[in-house]
């Protein structure tokens, strides 16, 4: 048995004005795409998608190909020059020979310069030269379900958790039961479906009410026999037709079941729409909260600069919560981090030691929210200077490489700011230490993230307080223009009727 592996991953936050091309995709800026052995060498033994299917082929004493891994950084539309390139690698190896079976993993999210469903539009290529090949999908639970994306494949398994710590499960339970099928042990048979509504996605975190039932709800149906039973709470920084949440039930046979478990699931997220608001707070009262709160236990208080998370397609150059935590004074302060690449060079210019002044964030303009960001001047010694790569420590993706691009930590003697090259978001305490900050020592912590964070820094936490600050991953829906989102949706659309009978 031969199988053909690919990644394909990104999310597209279509109000992002950071560019999408394809030296994002790669593995190192001006690197070309990872494949072949080298990806395989990148990929093996990770808890990642890749690294999960990998070891579901050799299980089965497969041989297999790596098409191409590909992983952009959320951002702006993909170009689509580089989706051609990406397509033109997984299709092309399909041309070249042929393939008892085809492993994805996708994100779900892609929105190209010509398609809102990137990920479709591949899986259309796909079937246009193995229309029959056995074909599993994994994908974020970010994903903005497509028709194409559940029809064209055989099975197809979505991340049950956020911060997204089963990636690699989630590709198990893709390519195991496409295994399954292949022995004749199975016949899979898929439902799917969405809800009008598009979740914010400071409540979607699966260790919190309401995603956390979903989600258990649809491990349940796995426990009960559904093949893959996934919901998707969907991405709601997409201007696309199709943004928000969906279910995808994969049942071994059975139909009317899938149809059943699907309806279950979408009506009970449905039902919960109301504890998928979220309520916002002015930054300089949530700042000032952090000051003053005398947590008990040791540990750094979390700043969240959610409204500029990298990971949802910030520029992650905003600097309003900076500026906040700077006008209120707080002091023993880690900030991770702002993107600056022309400060970065001007700091390891100046050097280790070197007292410098720098002009850093806010260049790079945000047509499409209502928010503006002023550059901040850093006073203070260039305390390291950094390669900027280092593996994951997990429990996220651990030991996928990453790479934040040449990055230098300048302390200011109250706080101390990392600036870096490339966009990566503080999902794993590696970013911190790899740089040379130990977050147990820090009274304070300001990081651009949402949830994901909380893999690998939560539980160091003393607590938690949520910063409205600027940015294109605003959390407040009035910020954003929707001009080709369906109508009605929940909460832009408030006095609406739905039931899962009434279709997607
Ligand atoms: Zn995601």
């Amino acid at each position: 048995m031969h199988i053909l592996i690919a990644m394909m991953n990104h999310e597209t936050n279509t109000f992002s004005p950071v560019r999408t091309d394809l030296d994002r995709f790669a593995l190192r800026a001006g690197e070309a795409l990872l494949k072949g052995e080298q990806a395989v060498a990148a990929y093996t033994g990770t808890g990642t998608g890749v690294g999960a299917f990998i070891e579901v082929a050799q299980a089965a004493g497969a041989t297999f190909d790596i098409a191409v891994c590909a992983h952009a950084q959320p951002s702006g539309p993909v170009e689509d020059a580089a989706f051609e390139a990406m397509c033109a690698e997984i299709v092309g190896a399909l041309e070249r020979q042929p393939y008892d079976a085809i492993f994805l993993d996708l994100h779900g999210a892609m929105v190209t310069q010509t398609h809102e469903d990137g990920e479709g539009e591949l899986l259309r290529r796909v079937r246009a030269v193995a229309p029959k090949t056995p074909l599993a999908v994994a994908y974020d639970m970010h994903a903005n379900i497509h028709a194409d994306m559940v029809e064209l494949a055989d099975t197809v398994a979505g991340y049950q958790t956020y911060p997204h710590i089963d990636m690699h499960g989630t590709a198990l339970r893709a390519g195991r039961s496409l295994m399954r099928m292949m022995k004749a042990e199975v016949t899979p048979t898929t439902a799917w479906g969405r809800a009008p509504m598009i979740p914010h996605v400071m409540r979607q975190g699966s260790d919190d009410e309401p995603n956390r039932s979903l989600q258990a709800r649809a491990r349940e149906m796995e426990a009960q026999g559904a093949l893959c039973a996934s919901v998707f709470v969907g991405f709601p920084h997409a201007d696309i037709t199709q943004a928000g949440l969906s279910a995808v039930v994969v049942t071994d046979n059975d139909p009317a079941l899938a149809a059943r478990w699907r309806d279950e699931l979408l009506a009970m997220a449905w039902s919960q729409r109301e504890a998928f608001l979220y309520q916002l707070e002015p930054l300089a009262t949530s700042v000032s909260k952090a000051r003053d709160l005398k947590p008990e236990g040791p540990g750094p208080i979390v700043l969240l600069d959610h409204y500029d998370n990298a990971a949802s397609g910030g520029t992650m150059d905003t600097t309003a919560v900076l500026a906040e935590v700077m006008r209120q004074g707080l002091d023993n302060v880690a900030v991770f981090a702002v993107f600056d690449p022309a400060a970065v060079q001007a700091a390891i210019q100046a050097g280790v030691g070197a007292a410098v002044s720098l002009s850093v964030g806010g260049k790079l303009p945000m047509p499409q929210v209502p928010h503006t960001s002023e550059a901040v001047t850093l006073n203070g010694t260039v305390k390291t200077i950094s390669l900027g790569r280092f593996k994951a420590k997990g429990p996220m993706s651990p030991g996928a490489s990453m790479d934040m691009g040449q990055a230098v930590v300048i302390d200011t003697g109250r706080i101390e700011v990392v600036l870096i090259s490339r966009h990566i978001e503080p999902f794993d305490a590696n970013a911190l230490f790899s740089v040379g900050i130990d977050p147990m020592q820090k009274r304070f912590i300001v990081l651009k993230s949402r949830i994901h964070w909380r893999a690998g820094l939560g539980r160091l936490a003393a607590a938690t307080i949520e910063c409205a600050g600027a940015g294109v991953c605003t959390s407040d829906y009035g910020d954003l223009v929707f001009k080709n989102l369906r109508r009605p949706i929940f909460p832009l659309d408030t006095a609406l009727e739905w039931s899962p009978h009434d279709g997607v």
